[in-house]
């Protein structure tokens, strides 16, 4: 296992994680300049960070940095209620994956959806093994557009308590199948995001982390799980504040053949967004090199 506790070569920054200093919206270029003059090599910016800065502003400054990517967030979204929402998921989606490849990402994350029009508190209908085989057949259509494009695809399980409204994907092991399902041979083409704040409780992680293997394991994302959690979203705790054995988790990441950068992921508005970005990202530095 890899030693992080003298540098943080291998620390990403999810840059959700200082997305709104102060209640106001940071702006990508800046993150990526207070990232660089920290010496942080990778980050994994969101769509909507990306569109408000703008796509060819933000590819030059990664260059000008020698900034790359861990990631890219996100695709997906894939359940409809209609054929003009099962249009406007396909449209999006290809829309993600050109910017992913302007960006030189390494893959393209998928956030895979819920039940069509939970997010917005207007459930179309009940049925999660239909919004599942919704998932399914997006996910085996987009895949054939990344093949394409040669940008991998990582399936990222949420914890169970998002399947309604935004992902009915909530183990390793059912990403795993998927994979399995749609990828038979293993070509580096769909794999998986293991974030940490999603999969930790479940019994059977070290087995499925280590089913999944080096070419299925395409990002590792970390942050901690607070006891208690005050907000089913934007309550993620820093790397060491919480109960999740961050360490351990990575072990079996890599001795499963992973060697890429942990990304740090925290959606956090009472706390970590409440600080100046620049001492955010700091903390982050350190409990990377203590905790991770
Ligand atoms: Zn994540």
């Amino acid at each position: 296992m890899r030693d992080f506790s003298s540098d943080h070569r291998w620390l990403s920054i999810n840059t959700a994680t200082v997305r709104r200093q102060h209640g106001r919206d940071w702006c990508l270029l800046d993150i990526l300049d207070a990232c660089a003059a920290r010496g942080i090599r990778a980050v994994s910016p969101w769509r909507d960070q990306v569109a408000a800065a703008g796509l060819t502003n933000v590819a030059t400054r990664l260059k000008t940095h020698g900034i790359e990517l861990s990631g890219y967030c996100r695709g997906g979204m894939f359940t409809y209620a209609d054929e003009a929402g099962r249009q406007q998921v396909r449209d999006d989606n290809l829309r993600a994956l050109d910017e992913a490849c302007t960006l030189e990402a390494p893959c393209l994350v998928l956030v895979v959806g819920g039940l069509p029009g939970a997010l917005a508190g207007r459930p179309a209908h009940h049925d999660i093994a239909g919004a599942r085989e919704q998932v399914r057949e997006g996910i085996a259509w987009l895949l054939e557009q990344a093949r394409a494009r040669r940008m991998p695809l990582a399936i990222e399980p949420l914890h169970p308590m998002y399947a309604a409204d935004r992902a009915c994907i909530n183990t390793l092991a059912q990403a795993l199948d998927l994979c399995d399902a749609l990828d038979p041979s293993r070509s580096g083409a769909l794999g998986v995001a293991v974030d940490c704040y999603h999969v930790w409780w479940d019994p059977l992680l070290q087995q499925q982390v280590a089913r999944a293997g080096r070419e299925r394991l395409l990002a590792f994302h970390v942050c901690d799980w607070l006891v208690p959690t005050s907000d089913l979203l934007e309550d993620r705790g820093m790397m060491g504040d919480g109960i999740i054995e961050l360490p351990k988790i990575r072990g079996w990441v890599e001795a499963a053949g992973f060697g890429g950068y942990s990304e740090v992921e925290i959606f956090s508005r009472a706390n970590w967004w409440q600080r100046d970005g620049g001492e955010t990202l700091d903390v982050c530095i350190e409990r990377h090199c203590r905790s991770v």
